[in-house]
């Protein structure tokens, strides 16, 4: 099969991580005789860099060409205080929206091995398998009107019938699939917004008669997520709410470094689906270039990519077999407590593939 993507490095250990997701597919895909055609692309701090916009055409045509985009991380602090239009996230923000990536799933397990690396007590965060559905394309992050005058912000949030309802519907059947329960966050309390989100997802769980919904209130949700963890299977939420609590969920599993993420569209008329694929940190610029960063979640949502935009299961399976096997055997960046470099556990995780494939075929 001929898996055709583009990468986006982006910035701060953007590049690092990224680099280790392209080399540990590469091996995946020599053993199981696939062919790789990686085009690379500019976004972020790196576009404006050259001078381009933060989200350049020629990127922007090249991800809506690609069967599916990875992406390392934009932003780097001296573009604090740049206007909107030139700040390094704007190239994301239109990436998401260009591409119709609607829905950012972030699967959150516990492994054994890292129990305690969690900032929580083991009681607590052992059995966690959590996936979070945070919608991507609505909300604060796009709404209109927006910005700053004579000393008053504005922000809008915005979200309509159609949007809930996509969100939601993904949301139950990937339920389905797993434990069965949908867990909804809002502030229906307060917000019309989210009294709307909560009208919406309950028409859309009639269809879903085997999955147990309940509905949290956001403050409420951020406490039972470090109370008890292990409770939830599927979260829903609007974009702010879902980025804020899917940091909040990431350190429970020990590191924001781990964890992968798929952001999808909906179908297109060809059977593709759009798929841009990234990890959750950001370009944590204080140790870009230092070899500490992990890798992890840049592969994880490598394994993402193949399971959802290539169908490509076994292989998708063999990496988070090796990212099981990495964490339980060493070979760890120091923010889970080892010596290892960014390099080094690309490494041993390619060296691992070898022997699983070897053993799966
Ligand atoms: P961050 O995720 O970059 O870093 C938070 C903390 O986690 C830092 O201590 C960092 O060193 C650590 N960390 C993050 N990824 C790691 C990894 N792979 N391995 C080891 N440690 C890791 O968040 P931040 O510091 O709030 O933001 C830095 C920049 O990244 C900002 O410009 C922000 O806008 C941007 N950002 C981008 C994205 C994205 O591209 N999707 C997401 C979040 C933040």
């Amino acid at each position: 099969m001929d898996l055709n993507l583009l990468s986006l490095p982006g910035d701060g250990i953007g590049p690092e991580v990224t680099l280790e997701a392209e080399r540990v597919l590469s091996a995946v895909a020599a053993r199981f005789g696939h062919c790789v055609k990686i085009e690379r692309g500019l976004i972020g701090a790196a576009a404006l860099e050259a001078g381009y916009d933060p989200l350049p055409p020629a990127t922007c045509a090249a991800a809506k060409a690609a069967d599916a985009v990875l992406l390392g991380a934009v932003g780097l602090p001296g573009y604090d205080l740049h206007p909107p239009a030139r700040r390094p996230e704007k190239g994301l923000l239109e990436l998401r929206s260009a591409l119709g990536v609607f829905a950012n799933l972030r699967p959150v397990k516990a492994y054994a091995s890292l129990v305690q690396a969690s900032p929580l007590k083991e009681e607590r965060v052992a059995g966690t398998d959590l996936l979070i559905l945070r919608e991507l394309t609505g909300g604060l992050y796009f709404g209109e009107p927006r910005g700053i005058t004579q000393g008053r912000a504005v922000n809008t949030m915005v979200y309509t019938e159609p949007e809930i309802e996509r969100a939601a519907r993904l949301a139950f059947t990937l339920a389905m699939g797993r434990r069965r329960r949908v867990t909804s966050v809002d502030k229906a309390n307060v917000l019309e917004n989210s009294q709307l989100w909560r009208q919406v997802v309950d028409r859309v769980a009639k269809d879903y008669p085997e999955v147990t919904l309940n509905h949290l209130l956001v403050d409420n949700a951020a406490m039972q997520l470090v109370l008890e963890p292990a409770a939830f299977d599927v979260l829903l939420t609007e974009n702010l709410f879902g980025d804020i609590l899917s940091d909040e969920a990431a350190v429970i599993a020990g590191s924001i470094g781990l964890l992968g993420s798929a952001s999808l569209g909906e179908r297109r008329k060809d059977g593709r689906l759009p798929g841009l694929y990234e990890p959750i940190h950001g370009s944590a610029p204080a140790i870009a270039g230092k070899g500490l960063a992990n890798p992890l979640g840049a592969i994880a949502s490598m394994a993402m990519m193949l399971d959802w935009s290539f169908g490509l299961t076994e292989e998708a399976a063999c990496v988070e077999e090796s990212i099981g096997w990495l964490l339980d055997h060493g070979s760890l960046t120091p923010d889970l407590g080892g010596k290892a470099t960014t390099r080094e556990v690309g490494e041993a995780l390619c060296a691992r593939i070898g022997v699983l494939a070897g053993t799966a075929r």
